[in-house]
């Protein structure tokens, strides 16, 4: 048995033994892998595309891609790429990040024209020196990439922009709920216990042309540690933004709370910097090394898509503040 004494004296003996000794006393829980979890009723969808990768021993990193690219491509998700409702100026405009399990990652924000933002943002982690690339210098990227410019503007978000011109609504903000659920944040943990993360949105409806949110801004939309977990959200990005909300529930988990209580505190900090907080809905989802998941919000209304060994592909509901 190693005890107080013991341990320090192995500390003496030189860093290799300590080590060594240090991780025998120490006995490991049993790591729940793999397991992918999906923000909304889209996720389950998306869980299906990322589950036949990991089950099949492939990488986090290509199920999480592979799980965004099905929202994008269903024009009936109509928060994410194809089939996104436009900014008020009738422009669907896209933002995405991911990241891996070595801290690398890539994004792209305000692009328009192009199916499947992730796989950009992929790119861009892989073939350039940098993190973010927006607008036309992204278009133009993915252009030179190989990827298809296309109208992403369907008939029925085209409609229902008209309409909502015809109301003259005041501010964009609103609440971002399951009535029109949002961004798809995907995170998983695959066979050789590595964890990545992906995020991809046409951001909240009717904003103002050219505003970026939370979701292709790593720390905030999105952010993996592959020491110690990964986080998504969702909802009204600004909000998000302000606290680096992604940050901080890994962070809230290195220092040991589970995941749900990692999106609990984070929301709680979140409610402390936003007096309007009643109006708008936030949702944080966490993953750790373990393979545990949790989720937290301000508004009732938030689910997410759970697909591991125990739980094959399930809705599941977040608790919430209010
Ligand atoms: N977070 C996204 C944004 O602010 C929207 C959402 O997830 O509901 O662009």
């Amino acid at each position: 048995m190693t005890n107080r004494r013991s341990f320090l004296s192995t500390l003496m003996a030189g860093p290799a033994l300590a080590l060594s000794t240090s991780v025998r006393a120490i006995s490991p829980r049993k790591t729940n892998k793999p397991i992918i979890i999906s923000t909304w009723d889209h996720g389950v969808p998306a869980n299906e595309a990322g589950w036949a990768i990991l089950s099949a021993g492939g990488s986090a990193l290509d199920a999480v891609e592979a799980a965004a690219r099905v929202p994008e491509a269903d024009p009936k998700s109509r928060s994410v790429g194809l089939g996104g409702r436009p900014d008020r100026d009738g422009f669907v405009t896209l933002d995405a990040c991911i990241m891996n399990e070595k801290g690398n990652c890539g994004s792209v924000a305000f692009l328009q024209n192009i199916m499947h933002p992730i796989s950009v943002a992929r790119k861009v982690m892989e073939k350039t020196p940098h993190v973010m690339l927006v607008g036309e210098g992204a278009l133009q990227f993915a252009l030179d990439q190989g990827f298809k410019k296309e109208n992403l503007l369907t008939e029925e978000s085209e409609k229902e922009w008209k309409e909502w011109l015809k109301a003259n609504p005041p501010a964009p903000k609103q609440k971002i709920n399951i009535e029109n659920h949002d961004t798809i944040g995907v995170i998983a943990l695959d066979e050789a216990g590595n964890l990545s993360g992906a995020c991809t949105t046409s951001g909240a409806s009717y904003k103002l042309h050219g505003r970026v949110g939370d979701s292709p801004i790593i720390g905030a939309g999105l952010f993996v540690d592959n020491e110690v977990g990964a986080a998504t959200a969702t909802g009204w990005g600004e909000a998000v933004i302000r606290i680096a909300g992604t940050h901080l529930v890994v962070e809230y988990m290195r220092q040991g709370k589970s995941p749900e209580t990692a999106c609990r505190l984070a929301v709680e900090r979140l409610i402390s910097k936003n007096p309007d907080y009643r109006d708008i809905q936030v949702g944080f989802l966490a993953l750790n090394k373990a393979g545990e998941y949790g989720a937290y919000c301000i508004q009732p209304g938030f689910d997410y898509a759970v697909y591991d060994k125990q739980t094959p592909n399930k809705l599941l509901k977040s608790g919430s503040r209010l």
